[in-house]
């Protein structure tokens, strides 16, 4: 990581549902209001540099995925226009280091579902040129890039769609997300893929075997890879019972202790989720997992790596230095 960032522990979250979940509560971002778990005032509050804003492309809108990625496009950017006091979308390395120094919030627009690429690679480069600087390639779902995790069982990974996207994304300079992949469709993307790679929410399928959970394989896969696993907030990810902040550092210290730290990141799914584990309530609650990782025994270095270092760091090796055109 550069040394002339600003701030000493650039804390970054890797995955939030914010933008879909204030659009359909009729919310703004700008202003705090507890119907749901992140606003800028609070992402302010607690101590977040750099945010991703997913474009969550609900299998309800599966009719026409591109049209509603649009208009969670202009919501994000809307938003940020709203609030340019507070708030920056970053579309470069550059504009990160910007904002970190000038003290704003970054933020990152993702989209968290490739069916909103209607099955074209044009419409990925004007996803690009729109500001979009990383891809959940599928939900739990099939679509046009490849399987999701709920697929697993048909042994289905990536298409020939899939990965042209896969090679499109690392050439224009965006994150290859493969939360929620199929088991097969994340080997593929380790296979695909000339760039660092990102599970931006998903946990240790050995602590609590779900599908959306990586397998120690994989988790060295990607570690080996250069890629960060987001630590993710869900409980049903975390444990089976009584999921809560100890059993979620509980995971920090198994992929630590399997792969080693530089893999590690978070991935909250803030907005995305009903109740984080307990112990969490909000965004607000984040140092509590900071605090929680040092009373682990990671070291200062370790935990500031954790809570955001690794994340910039396979952001500088995937995002462009600067220019927003392709
Ligand atoms: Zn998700």
């Amino acid at each position: 990581m550069k040394k002339d960032i600003h701030f000493s522990s650039p804390v970054v979250d890797a995955h939030c549902d914010s933008l879909t979940r204030a659009m359909d509560q009729n919310r703004r971002l700008g202003q705090e209001n507890d119907a749901g778990q992140v606003d800028f005032p609070r992402l302010v509050r607690g101590g977040v540099n750099l945010q991703f804003f997913a474009a969550f492309i609900n299998p309800r809108f599966r009719d026409n995925p591109l049209a509603r990625a649009m208009e969670i496009f202009d919501f994000f950017h809307r938003e940020v226009a709203d609030n340019a006091n507070v708030v920056e979308a970053v579309y470069s390395f550059e504009d990160i280091k910007r904002a970190l120094s000038e003290k704003k919030l970054a933020a990152l627009l993702a989209v968290e579902g490739g069916e909103a690429l209607a099955g074209r690679i044009e419409v990925l480069r004007m996803f690009y040129r729109l500001g979009v600087r990383s891809i959940t390639l599928t939900w739990n779902g099939r679509n046009e890039l490849g399987d999701g995790a709920w697929e697993s069982g048909s042994g289905g990974g990536l298409t020939r769609f899939g990965v042209a996207v896969v090679r499109e994304m690392n050439r224009l300079g965006m994150l290859v997300d493969v939360s929620h992949l199929s088991g097969r469709g994340f080997w593929d993307v380790l296979k695909q893929t000339q760039k660092p790679p990102a599970a931006s929410h998903s946990n240790c399928r050995a602590l609590c075997d779900h599908p959306r959970n990586l397998s120690d394989e994989q988790i060295k896969a990607l570690a080996s890879a250069g890629g960060v696993m987001g630590l993710c907030f869900y409980p049903d990810f975390v444990r089976e019972k009584e999921a809560d902040l100890e059993a979620l550092l509980d995971h920090a210290e198994h992929a630590a202790g399997l792969a080693g730290v530089d893999c590690i990141g978070l991935g909250s799914d803030f907005d995305g989720i009903d109740a984080p584990v307990a112990g969490l309530k909000d965004v607000t609650s984040l140092p509590l997992v900071t605090e929680g990782l040092k009373r682990r025994g990671f070291s200062e270095d370790e935990v500031k790596r954790i809570i955001g270092g690794n994340f910039l760091r396979v952001l500088e090796g995937v995002l462009k230095e600067r220019g927003h055109t392709c």
